[in-house]
């Protein structure tokens, strides 16, 4: 885009005075943001109108991308980056007297999502437009994202994000695009034209109203869209007429209107873990529904037969969530189209892919038979009929093993399983990582990898270096710049020509400074936020990401309390200064999760108020992480914790962002872990604990005493009994659960067991950071091995091996 620093001025001030009446002086920074981004989106409107057009003209393939979560964090900074017009916006508002980084401070994180799963589909998103792929989001439009965090007293307290209180600067309401959303009600056979066809009666009508976020391509003149669906009553002239209504009426017709927009109220905070709860069944037909219905709308304008649709479109599902994608196609194809089961089944297989993101028990959907069939009669018959095909397949193909079949089936004990009915109802399943889908392949789907073997693939996640790079850490990308030029930006493999300056001294000492500029200026964040004084001198020693037990944030604290136990036996200990840093948010009812917070909070209370350790070591409770905090914080890290208990966590995104910032990962051989240390060497990477296979060994054979290791390790037995006696200055109940779950429970994911190789790990991590030259080349190696994990890869390798989709030129 071409703006030079004078039209942006000249076009803010009009915007401001058009908008509130304001001039620069008078308004305030949030009104000042209101106009900057109300403006940064006019200038991307005529590129988003002609995308749309030409990708309608020339009926290019077009991707959906269906996704309960899309944690997109702030927008204005990363569609500047993507505009090109970052360095005249700052400067033309440096004129006017406004400093951009007050502007995005007023942006409300969209949090739209949970965590990882949710902030991959925002990569993804940011990854199609960049690399220019017709490629769109679809989701839903929650009045409340993920709650947000505060910490009292050293407890997690929640409070509603009400994210949408002033308004949301980036998206268009697009009322003509609504559609209706039918639930409940009954099927009746009918015959239309000599074909037997289904009528539906006595349904509650939604209305989904469609809300679009422009997504920019970086450089280039692709703006893709992000469709989310907002649920409203569908307004009849008789409702409307509040005076014929009694009083009874009236409030029954409050009470609906407060039913139906209850679907899109608020996202539940959930992650690697199930409720099955009704309303979350109605939002995800609610959005997939109304998503399909809007595609095959639009695509039938292209002139296409609607038997092509494959040919034109891909809907990509998002782990299990949008899986009634899979009857909603066919229902909308057999009784809307009247195409028969058979070819409105190749349709559907053809255009729809799966992504699997979990193994845990806890995380894989299932749902209750008689709660689909009263939410969604029709919608449940065609269940009944694909399971049913798919079940006669199997036994033709298993004549003896009822017991495989059983397995195997869609419909089984009550309930659906959503993920078996996405690998029968699509063309593609994937793992996100290779260690992810290998178990997938010899385990947990075997029996479906063995009947549809062409259909599993890999497709190890990404991180769009642009948000997590260039925006997050802008000296670093800088500098990246002034060493190997600037073609990395674009094709973010190149940052690979980043190694051959690995062992320069001034590459390195550069590096070096960089690194503690933004260590420095994140400490005098903490000082004025928290009170609290950290030495940027120490290392930062980091683990942010969501707070569940198998990320095993409980082994990063143990190994934090054995160091203060070592430290008050001998404060004169030589080790090398440590500033801990966790943030987390724990699921609302998940006890245990806000129980392991209260306990970081209160181990950091004692150890940074003893003055004995001479602030040896630190210990950090960030609240509220969120997309805004992470771009704050990875940057300054040094260490980068990623100690989940081998074979639980699918990939990890985390794991690539502290990478590609420089941080040196600590890590267990799981999910991408295995991949980053493939890439960057033994040498260059730091892993301990059990493998995956010996994980699951010792699961299958039960094999594991935790009290048998909570007996013999002195270490070990001095810190639970300092959780447990109340040494820490809470009651002695205050940990009750925590104890129960390593020892009464026999420690489900191995803390204990690791303990031992993780303190020797961090011990080696202890030494590495003394040899300042070593450790920096190890930081530049990972940075320049990181464009393998950009999701611009990850992107084409979907396109080219699961959508065949291709880029197409906006001009
Ligand atoms: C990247 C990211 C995650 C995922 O982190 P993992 O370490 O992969 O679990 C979660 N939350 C936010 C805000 C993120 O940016």
């Amino acid at each position: 885009m071409t703006l030079n620093k004078e039209a942006i001025k000249k076009d803010f001030n009009k915007k401001l005075m058009h908008m509130f009446s304001e001039d620069v002086e008078d308004a305030s920074n949030f009104h000042k943001y209101l106009a900057f981004s109300s403006l940064i989106k006019e200038y991307c409107s005529e590129n988003w109108f002609k995308s749309n057009k030409q990708y309608r003209k020339n009926a290019e393939k077009q991707v959906y991308y269906f996704s309960m979560e899309f944690l997109i964090g702030r927008l204005l900074r990363s569609n500047l980056l993507n505009l090109g017009i970052e360095k005249e916006s700052e400067e033309a508002l440096k004129e006017l007297g406004v400093d951009l980084r007050d502007l995005e401070e007023e942006e409300k994180d969209a949090g739209l999502g949970n965590g990882g799963l949710g902030r991959l589909a925002a990569c993804f998103l940011d990854s199609m437009a960049s690399i220019g792929m017709p490629g769109h989001g679809c989701g839903i439009r929650y009045k409340y994202g993920l709650f947000e965090q505060k910490i009292i007293d050293g407890y997690q307290v929640e409070i509603p994000d009400n994210w949408l209180k002033d308004g949301n600067a980036w998206e268009v309401r697009k009322d003509d695009k609504a559609v209706i959303v039918r639930f409940g009600g009954k099927v009746n056979p009918v015959m239309k034209n000599d074909r037997l066809n289904f009528e539906y009666k006595d349904y509650d009508e939604v209305l989904a109203v469609p809300y679009d976020m422009p997504v920019i391509g970086y450089h280039n003149n692709t703006v893709n869209t992000l469709r989310l669906w907002s649920a409203e009553t569908v307004e009849s002239d008789d409702e409307l007429d509040f005076s014929s209504f009694n009083y009874g009426d009236y409030s029954k017709a409050v009470q609906y209107k407060s039913a139906v927009e209850s679907i899109s109220k608020v996202l539940y905070p959930d992650d690697s873990h199930i409720q099955g709860k009704i309303l979350r069944l109605k939002q995800q037909y609610f959005f997939v529904s109304a998503g399909i219905q809007s595609i095959i709308r639009s695509y039938l304008k292209t002139g296409k037969p609607i038997n092509d649709l494959y040919k034109h479109v891909a809907i990509h599902i998002n782990d299990t969530h949008p899986s009634l994608s899979v009857p909603e196609l066919m229902r909308i194809l057999l009784d809307e189209k009247e195409i028969e089961w058979d070819e409105a089944w190749n349709i559907t297989t053809k255009t729809i892919s799966y992504t699997n993101h979990t193994i845990m028990a806890e995380a894989l959907e299932k749902w209750p038979v008689d709660l689909v069939k009263n939410l969604f009669p029709r919608i449940y018959m065609i269940i009944e009929e694909i399971n049913r095909r798919f079940v006669e397949k199997l036994c033709l193909s298993y004549p003896n093993e009822s017991s495989k079949i059983t397995k195997m089936a869609i419909i089984n004990n009550g309930e659906i399983r959503m993920a078996n009915m996405l690998i029968v109802g699509g063309h593609s399943v994937n793992g996100v990582a290779k260690l992810h889908t290998e178990i997938l392949k010899s385990r947990e789907l075997s029996d479906f990898y063995e009947l549809y073997p062409e259909k599993f693939n890999n497709k190890t996640n990404g991180i769009t270096h642009r948000r997590w790079l260039i925006q997050a850490n802008p000296r670093l990308a800088e500098f990246i710049t002034e060493t190997i030029g600037d073609r990395w930006r674009k094709h973010p493999k190149k940052l690979i020509e980043l190694l051959k300056y690995s062992k320069y001294s001034s590459v390195q000492d550069k590096m070096d400074e960089i690194k503690k500029d933004n260590k420095i200026k994140f400490a005098n964040t903490v000082k004025s936020r928290y009170g609290i004084i950290i030495d940027p001198e120490s290392i930062y020693d980091v683990q942010v990401k969501r707070l569940h037990a198998y990320k095993r944030q409980i082994l990063n604290l143990f190994h934090i309390m054995y160091l203060y136990n070592k430290l008050k036996e001998n404060p004169n200990l030589d080790i090398f200064p440590r500033t801990f840093i966790f943030a987390a948010k724990a699921s609302p009812s998940y006890y245990l999760a806000k129980d392991i917070i209260k306990l970081i909070n209160t181990v950091g209370k004692k150890i940074n108020n003893d003055k004995s350790i001479k602030n040896k070591i630190k210990v950090l409770f960030l609240e509220n992480y969120r997309v805004s905090l992470a771009e704050k914080i990875i940057p300054c890290a040094d260490i980068s914790e990623q100690i989940s208990t081998a074979s639980k966590e699918a990939s990890g995104t985390g794991n690539m962002k502290f990478m590609m910032n420089g941080a040196i990962t600590i890590a267990t051989l799981d999910g991408a872990n295995i991949e980053i240390r493939d890439e960057v060497g033994d040498d260059n990477i730091i892993t301990f604990g059990m493998s995956a296979k010996e994980v699951m060994e010792l699961e299958k054979n039960r094999g594991y005493s935790s009290s048998q290791i909570y007996n013999n390790d002195n270490r070990i037995h001095k810190i639970v009994n300092q959780i447990m006696s109340g040494y820490l200055g809470e009651s002695s109940g205050e940990f009750r659960n925590i104890y129960n779950h390593l020892i009464e429970k026999n420690d489900e994911y191995f803390v204990l067991k690791d303990f031992d190789s993780y303190v020797k790990a961090q011990e080696i991590v202890d030494g590495l950071y003394r040899d300042r030259k070593k450790w920096v080349e190890m930081s530049i190696t990972n940075i320049a091995h990181s464009g393998e994990f950009s999701s611009d890869n990850t992107i084409l390798k979907y396109a080219r091996q699961i959508w065949n989709a291709k880029k197409v030129k906006i001009y």
